[in-house]
């Protein structure tokens, strides 16, 4: 993965301790309940990445263009892991190697349309995303 940004990313990487307290905040996370969709998941996909463990198309490849990059993780992290620009090299990559999954657009546009602020279109968007996913 290549590395723009003034903090190299194998550093940022290695602030994450962890913790999980960047799980109750992220809205990908409130409506899978899946590790790989937490902040602290795609940080081990990004790993697992950079030590040519993954290939950078498939699982990472949604998981990457599912995140919202809204940062609240970013806010939440008692460790300071920079993930915005984490999320936003893992993102260049995948666009570098066509594989952005076309299905993340369906999935993306329901959750910015504010499900997740209604009971009843969360559990419709959870039923949806099993079909997808
Ligand atoms: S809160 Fe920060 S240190 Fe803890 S798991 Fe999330 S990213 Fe890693
Ligand atoms: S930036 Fe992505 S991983 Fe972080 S809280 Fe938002 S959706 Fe979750």
């Amino acid at each position: 993965m290549t590395v723009s940004k003034s903090q190299p990313i194998d550093e940022i990487l290695s602030h994450c301790i962890h913790c999980g307290m960047c799980l109750p905040v992220c809205p990908t996370y409130a409506l899978t309940y899946k590790e790989q969709s937490s902040p602290r998941g795609r940080i081990r996909l990004i790993r697992s990445v950079l030590d040519g463990k993954l290939d950078p198309g498939g699982e990472f490849g949604y998981e990457m263009n599912f995140c919202l990059d809204c940062q609240a993780c970013q806010t939440a992290c008692p460790a300071g892991v920079q993930y915005g620009s984490l999320v936003e090299d893992a993102r260049r990559l995948i666009y570098e190697q066509k594989k952005e999954p076309l299905r993340l657009r369906l999935v993306k546009w329901i959750v910015l349309r504010g499900v997740l602020r209604s009971k009843w279109r969360t559990k419709l968007a959870a039923r949806l995303l099993k079909l997808v996913l």
